[in-house]
């Protein structure tokens, strides 16, 4: 019978490796392990504190409550993390104010220099960055690498920055210019989640601060390695001390960054029940807040779809990762004979290789957690009395070589829509299939479903296709493209539960979110030495 690991077995076995950091790690860990910590400044994978980032300083946090960050395929700890203190949290509010005076009077073309050479830093540190994403966040070393690859395109495109800010300027009257710009808000924070400990931060730390604001970041309390060392490399790209600060902790931590009245904008990436306690909370002291929450991708898959592309798709966008990304397919929904495609998924999931981030071949990695893992059981298990079939069970997976990770298989569950696994986001390597007879059902069930991140369909009609792109009420829609991410040209679009924001993430969104606008008009009239008397009449501009 497989164990079913719970928070206190974790805590014992992070406890017992206290007392020797490291031995839980194998030699190839190991050594990343050790690099990481004697090359990085705010961070360390030894099972030392993690730092604040304060005035372009790495500093110890005076705090008496640590969080321990423990490896999830072996439960050895890595690294402490601090409740930052009210004081601390202060200080990173009033360092990021008074750097904010002069970043924001910075020529645009310093802050785009700051954008290229980051992006150059990113690059040549992909490797360390998607290292301590294994080790801290245990997805595989490829999936970590597109991790940090997401975020750099959206450094990228912040490159772009004198042009994206550019205003609009028309003589509206004889002699008389309106012109709008775009200026910066102030000090803004971002909030981020576990599961793309890179991308996320790289989703706020460009667009924030090229728009002229200063930020501060409040990395997941279970991986903030990559964000530290980001903070490092905004250092080598010349981001002056100040411009970004780095607070630690959880509920606390948020709740201070909501209630500070120097804060005027909060961009949070995470799950529902925190996204709309921040996005409420915020609201009170009159910031704009951009909130992506949770989700319940559906792929409808018609029975015209080409065979492999969609059983390889499928498989993919729902177990990668382990099923931990806010896109991932966690729904499919086949329509009439298109359940053919069933015994394909589960052929081809029930190959897929699950093992430590760092192995070779590895598909995917543990989850999060051992609670998490707990959690995305007990929704397994909750399926079968409901009537539930589960037609792949990676409930008792065993990974030899670390017995002790948060491992759980692909799982594969024909349910219905009223079963709670089919509501709850399971946020695990587990996909529903659900049958439908048409497309009509298959569309009524997406959009009676209360998320709208991100939606899929794969046929080979051109006709179908528009019908569900058209009808279908879900933010992000691929056609054959299981994923459907934009690319930060564009903007993050997901809607219904998915999103609590006006103005989306990056893209133009982007520079709308981290920016307001000033008009202002302009009166110079050519005869103007002439003039002598008043007008006293409504200005009309004719
Ligand atoms: P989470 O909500 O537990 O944590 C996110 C952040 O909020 C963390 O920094 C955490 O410290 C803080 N937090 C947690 N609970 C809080 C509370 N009660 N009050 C105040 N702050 C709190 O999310 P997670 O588990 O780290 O990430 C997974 C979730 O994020 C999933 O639901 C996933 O769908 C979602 N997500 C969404 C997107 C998107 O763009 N829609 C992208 C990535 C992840």
């Amino acid at each position: 019978m497989h164990r079913l690991p719970n928070v206190v077995q974790a805590r014992s076995l992070a406890t017992a490796v206290t007392r020797s950091p490291l031995s839980g790690l194998n030699a190839v860990a190991r050594a990343k392990a050790e690099q990481i910590t004697a090359k990085w400044k705010g961070t360390n994978t030894s099972g030392e504190n993690v730092k604040n980032y304060i005035g372009g300083s790495f500093v110890d946090s005076q705090t008496d409550r640590w969080i321990d960050l423990v490896d999830p395929s072996t439960q050895t700890l890595l690294s402490r993390v601090p409740e930052t203190t009210a004081s601390e949290f202060e200080q990173a509010v009033e360092t990021a104010k008074e750097a904010f005076k002069t970043w924001s009077r910075t020529s645009v073309l310093t802050r785009q220099r700051f954008a290229l050479e980051l992006q150059a830093q990113i690059r040549q540190n992909a490797d360390a960055l998607a290292d301590i994403i294994v080790l801290e966040q245990g997805k595989t070393f490829a999936d970590a690498h597109g991790d940090v690859l997401r975020g750099l395109q959206v450094v990228e495109s912040a490159c772009n920055i004198p042009t994206a800010l550019m205003g609009d300027k028309i003589e509206v009257s004889r002699d008389m210019d309106t012109e709008t710009r775009r200026l910066p808000l102030g000090v803004c924070a971002s909030i981020a989640p576990f599961n793309f400990p890179a991308m996320i931060p790289l989703w706020t730390i460009p667009m924030a601060t090229v728009t002229g604001n200063t930020l501060i970041l409040k990395p997941s309390e279970r991986d903030p390695g990559a964000a530290m060392m980001i903070a490092e490399l905004c250092e080598r790209a010349g981001l002056p001390p100040g411009v970004l600060n780095i607070v630690h902790g959880s509920v606390d931590t948020v709740n201070a960054i909501c209630d500070h009245p120097d804060i005027k904008a909060i961009s949070f990436v995470g799950g529902d029940k925190a996204g709309k306690h921040i996005y409420h909370r915020a609201r009170l002291t009159g910031k704009r807040v951009q909130c992506n929450m949770g989700a319940k991708n559906h792929a409808v898959i018609m029975p015209d779809a080409n065979v492999n592309h969609t059983l390889n798709a499928i498989t993919g966008a729902a177990f990668g990762a382990a099923g931990q990304r806010c896109m991932a397919i966690s729904v499919a929904v086949l329509v009439g004979d298109a359940k053919e495609f069933l015994p394909g998924i589960i052929e081809r999931a029930s190959k897929l290789k699950v093992n430590g981030g760092f192995e070779p071949k590895t598909d995917l990695g543990p989850v999060i957690s051992p609670a998490a893992k707990a959690r995305i059981i007990d929704l397994i298990t909750s399926a079968e009395p409901e009537g539930g079939k589960i037609l792949l069970d990676g409930r008792g997976i065993k990974v030899e070589a670390y017995p002790d990770g948060n491992f759980v298989g692909p799982t594969i569950i024909e349910a219905s829509t009223t079963m709670k696994c089919y509501h709850e986001e399971i946020f695990g390597p587990v996909l529903i299939v659900l049958h439908a007879e048409t497309l009509d059902e298959a569309l009524k069930i997406v959009n009676e479903n209360k998320y709208g991140n991100g939606t899929a369909i794969f046929t080979q009609s051109g006709a179908t296709a528009r019908k569900y792109e058209r009808e279908v009420n879900v933010g992000q829609v691929g056609i054959n493209v299981p994923i459907p991410v934009p690319l930060p040209m564009f903007s993050w679009s997901g809607n219904k539960a998915s999103a609590l924001c006006d103005i989306p993430f990056y893209g133009k969104g982007g520079i709308d979110f981290y920016t307001h606008t000033k008009t202002t008009t302009v009166l110079w009239k050519s005869e103007d030495a002439l003039e002598s008397r008043a007008t006293v009449t409504m200005p009309t501009h004719r």
